[in-house]
């Protein structure tokens, strides 16, 4: 089969190439791709900056973001059949460590864990994948335009979900989010937030007139354009948040989101920043308004089933709410054949997808 790979540590080695067909077992389920998303951590991984082959293999299949159809169903496999449109979960456990005998590996403690399309095993860029039904979710039609985006969407209820988790530590009754950043995963927490009927502004770089501002808005959250300051100089326009959820992909910004986070406050980091920056910070008076202010920053990366199944619901529930809005996250459709162009120039759109095969 057709599969896009890259030589991970490698600089821009993606291309397509011949990969051997999956074979499918009696006890899996065999999937074929409609399309993948794009991300920041492709890029890193295309650039040479993260990611592994399977062990023995000098490629790996790129991709982790994605939505497929079931083609075939293995004899021993019941709940599943052909037509089904499916989203796979990325990571699988390290067979080692107590979170992931207990199924939690989103929380792997060995760092032995693989992740398909990251981390030691093959991704979904490519024709067909076989899986077990245990990290399959099945898509409702309602949602099939969009649901490539279940994968970073599970990865945002993961972290709302811990952030929720931890406050159980006091009367919590948050009534502002603040979401740094209007890419996909900021967009992702906005909806969420809203639809759990929290206020939102979203702070992002560009004007308030651009596509981002506007799906904010339309899923009634509320806009603050920062072009040039930083988020301490718009302070007064964001209050006290209870929940600050940090997705800009600059770590930079991190340090400044510390000195807003208001009283028994907490703040969620969502950003993998591969880079190697160095900033000179207040650390006193950060360290005290965070000990003063009992307040949580928390770092949360992939996710559980069960937030791939919340995801799920979420979808629903917001397509629902705000009809058509999710899909207008979804801007640049690239046809899988001309990949090169995303990962040369990454555009202005909010989410790119490579487009595999027509539904
Ligand atoms: C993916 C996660 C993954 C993380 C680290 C992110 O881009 O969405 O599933 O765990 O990268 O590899």
């Amino acid at each position: 089969m057709k599969a896009i790979v890259v030589r991970p540590g490698e600089r821009d080695s993606i291309h397509m190439r011949d990969m051997p067909d999956p074979q499918l077992k009696p006890d899996q389920v065999a999937v074929k791709m409609i399309r993948v998303g794009l991300c920041a951590t492709d890029a890193e991984i295309n650039h040479g900056l993260y990611g592994k082959p399977p062990d023995g293999e000098e490629f790996l299949i790129l991709g982790h973001e994605n939505l497929g159809v079931v083609e075939e169903v293995g004899k021993r496999v019941t709940g599943w059949k052909a037509g089904d449109l499916v989203v796979s979960t990325v990571r699988r456990p390290c067979g080692v460590c107590a979170n992931c005998k207990a199924g939690e590996n989103d929380m792997c403690s060995s760092g032995r864990y693989t992740e398909r399309g990251i981390m030691r095993r093959h991704g979904f860029m490519a024709e067909y994948y076989t899986e077990l039904p245990q990290y399959l979710n099945k898509i409702p039609k309602a949602v099939r335009d969009f649901a490539v985006l279940l994968e970073p969407m599970s990865v945002v209820e993961k972290g709302i979900d811990h952030a929720f988790l931890l406050q159980r530590r006091l009367v919590w009754k948050p009534k502002l989010a603040v979401v740094l950043g209007g890419g996909p995963v900021g967009l992702l927490a906005a909806a969420v937030l809203r639809v759990r009927g929290l206020r939102t502004i979203v702070v992002g770089r560009e004007p308030e007139t651009d596509h981002r501002a506007q799906i904010a808005l339309a899923f009634g959250a509320e806009y603050l354009s920062v072009a040039g300051r930083t988020i301490v100089e718009v302070q007064q326009a964001l209050g006290q948040p209870d929940f600050i959820v940090e997705a800009t992909g600059n770590a930079r910004v991190v340090f400044d989101a510390m000195k807003i986070i208001g009283t028994n406050g907490v703040m969620c980091l969502l950003s993998v920043t591969g880079g190697d920056a160095k900033s000179e910070e207040p650390v006193d008076r950060i360290n005290q308004r965070l000990v003063v202010g009992n307040q949580v920053v928390f770092g949360s990366v992939n996710a559980n089933p069960r937030h791939f199944a919340m995801g799920v619901k979420d979808f629903v529930a917001i397509e629902k709410k705000w009809p058509g809005v999710m899909s207008r996250l979804l801007t640049n459709r690239i046809p899988w054949e001309n990949h090169k162009t995303w990962f040369s120039e990454r555009g202005s759109g909010i989410k790119a997808t490579l487009e595999i095969r027509l539904k």
